[in-house]
């Protein structure tokens, strides 16, 4: 034990500034940062006891047991602050340690056992002739730096255990520990005078608060954690949605499918007939919303693409007005439709999510309209090869209240219309309808005066189709046939392939006026041995989504046959993100999405099985 003070007395104003900040300051109450205080708090007492060292060491021949007192009190504290910096090191390393009672207790009676040794056991002091170095020896001394020696070698063997970790900041002072602290023991073991271990701990104390124990950073790393983890649970969310959405589809489809092939039967009676009209607009609103809360799920996963291709204009807003049609129904509405006639035949852009996004506003002028008007017009800009369309719908239905305005985009947010339970929504839609229109560089606003009407308006930009590709476009649609012929396909057969009973009825049903002959397998290792077995087919429909085996891995298998050439069509419920691309670059030859769209399905009909 040396005499030279200057260390300790200069580190306690540091360590006394970092406790007010750490103790005075709101910090996170993990293990780490209540370990991080009991280092500076032991840290602060050791400094206060290394300073009264050297007068123990001055008074050691007058009053022999005080003086032992202090020193042994001394060498407690760095075996304390040790243990203490040992149990900090391995709790950075492994979560496992709980802090609870029991291990409190063995904690404390380990710390007595080893300081009742350190008290019984005889210490000598060294005093200098000039009577100006004193330092402590004897087996008390031994005994104290053999535990911290013991200590050491742990600390060392948990950083050999985690050595994939250690670029992780968190070890930084866990190294100057051990660099610092040996170098420090080196000069203290040359020049007793010198108290350097517990400036060496204070500074340790130092670095940690200004790396990873200040109470700031830990706060934002706890709140980063906090968001990562709200994040995933929204992911979480999003999946079990999409998946469970996926499940109600299948089904739902499957009562779509039969009731539509119940409402063409000659065999239904009319009062059936009506009842089976009603069935499919409950499961067309149920389908409605289960993709609704799909393409929610999947827009807040970032999952759901923009698929651009060529599309017909004047062709997407007929099927527009159709649908709106439908959805006024019998009400005495006004509905008012036009578009400029400068508007190009072929756009090119994703018509799906443009046509979603349109019917949206005007389903919901149809909804929200018991009488008046309802006026739709798309209006248009061309700079170069993009057109602007400026969409519009006004009606004069209910209207929006101005302190709901602001909350109309935002998801699960009906307005106003709790009380109206005649109108069926999730006030799902415009929240979609907004992200899809800026996902799709669009905007969308809305004007509305309560009591009299509302108008929306969507503005698009999408590009012009020109020259040779306008060309060919219009030379392939020569060639397509009239979309709701259904040609005789009496000599070909199909095999269908699908894990799910149903979808079979569905899809047999639908094939039914084709007359060609249908085969079912539910497996794609059933549809391989089918091949493999010389079973002749003109057109297999694929799913893809199979246990086992899925579709995509059934093709790979067939196309593994060297005789292998009928074309396969990728069936997937897997509409939203939009796979057709990936399909064919799989190696489908095309792709239809279910629930099964008849025209799409005479399309691929007549394009594989047309003599
Ligand atoms: P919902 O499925 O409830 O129709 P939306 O997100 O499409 O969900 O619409 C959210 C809410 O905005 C609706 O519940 C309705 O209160 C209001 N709203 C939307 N369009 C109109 C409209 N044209 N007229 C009056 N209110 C409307």
């Amino acid at each position: 034990m040396g005499s030279g003070i200057f260390f300790p007395v200069s580190a306690l104003p540091i360590i006394i500034i970092i406790s007010i900040n750490f103790f005075f300051k709101e910090h996170i109450k993990s293990n780490e940062t209540k370990l991080y205080g009991w280092l500076i708090a032991t840290n602060f007492v050791g400094l206060l006891i290394e300073i009264l060292c050297s007068y123990a060491c001055k008074i050691h021949i007058q009053h022999t047991i005080v003086s032992e007192f202090i020193l042994k009190t001394y060498l407690t504290y760095l075996m304390v602050w040790t243990s203490l910096f040992l149990l900090y090191v391995y709790n950075i390393s492994s979560n496992k340690l709980k802090f609870n009672l029991s291990f409190k207790k063995f904690y404390l009676a380990f710390i007595l056992v080893v300081t009742a040794i350190i008290y019984l056991l005889p210490i000598d002091v060294y005093i200098s002739i000039d009577q100006q170095t004193f330092y402590s020896m004897g087996s008390s001394v031994n005994f104290a730096y053999c535990v911290s020696a013991v200590y050491v070698i742990m600390i060392l063997a948990i950083l050999i255990k985690n050595y994939k970790n250690l670029k992780n900041k968190k070890y930084l002072p866990v190294f100057l520990f051990l660099a610092i602290g040996t170098i420090s023991i080196l000069i203290q073991l040359i020049n007793p005078q010198y108290l350097l271990l517990t400036y060496v701990e204070s500074i340790i104390c130092l670095i940690m608060y200004f790396t990873i124990e200040n109470p700031d950073v830990k706060m934002i790393e706890a709140l980063n954690i906090a968001k990562d983890q709200a994040e995933k649970a929204n992911n979480a969310k999003s999946d079990f949605l999409s998946s469970m959405s996926h499940e109600i589809r299948t089904p739902l489809n499957a009562i779509v499918g039969f009731s539509s092939e119940l409402i063409d039967s000659d065999e239904v009676r009319d009062k059936a007939k009506e009842d089976v009209k009603n069935i499919i607009m409950a499961s067309g609103s149920l389908l409605e919303l289960v993709n609704g809360i799909l393409d929610i799920s999947k827009i807040e996963a970032g999952k759901l693409e923009i698929i651009e291709s060529n599309y017909k204009f004047p062709k997407m807003f007929d099927e527009l007005i159709l649908l709106t049609k439908a959805r006024i129904g019998d009400k005495s509405l006004e509905f008012n439709y036009s578009y400029d006639k400068n508007i190009p035949e072929y756009l090119y852009g994703d018509s799906t999510r443009v046509k979603q996004v349109i019917l949206n506003i005007l389903t919901n002028s149809a909804k929200y309209t018991q009488e008046g008007f309802i006026d739709f017009k798309i209006t248009s800009v061309i700079k170069e090869d993009i057109i602007r369309l400026n969409i519009s719908v006004e009606d004069s239905g209910i209207g929006i209240k101005k302190e709901y305005i602001d909350k109309l985009f935002s998801k699960f947010e009906r307005l106003g219309v709790e009380k109206d339970t005649s109108v069926e929504g999730t006030g799902l839609g415009l929240a979609i309808t907004k992200r899809l229109v800026e996902m799709m560089g669009g905007k969308i606003e809305v004007q509305s005066v309560y009591g009299k009407g509302s108008i929306f308006t969507i503005v698009l930009d999408q590009k012009i189709v020109k020259g040779e590709e306008l060309e060919e476009l219009k030379k392939s649609e020569i060639t397509v046939k009239n979309d709701d012929e259904k040609i005789d396909a009496s000599d070909k057969s199909i095999l269908v392939v699908d894990d799910n009973g149903l979808n079979l009825k569905v899809a047999q049903r639908l094939l039914e006026p084709y007359k060609c002959k249908v085969d079912c397998v539910s497996s794609g290792y059933e549809c391989i041995e089918k091949i493999a077995n010389g079973e002749k087919y003109d057109l297999i429909l694929l799913d893809d989504m199979m246990p086992v085996i899925s579709g995509s891995e059934t093709l790979v298998k067939l196309k593994e046959m060297p005789t292998f050439e009928i074309p396969v069509v990728a069936l997937t419920a897997n509409a939203i993100t939009g796979m057709k691309e990936e399909y064919l670059k799989k190696g489908f030859n095309d792709y239809l999405s279910k629930p099964i769209d008849r025209s799409e399905l005479n399309r691929v009909i007549n394009k594989y099985l047309a003599k």
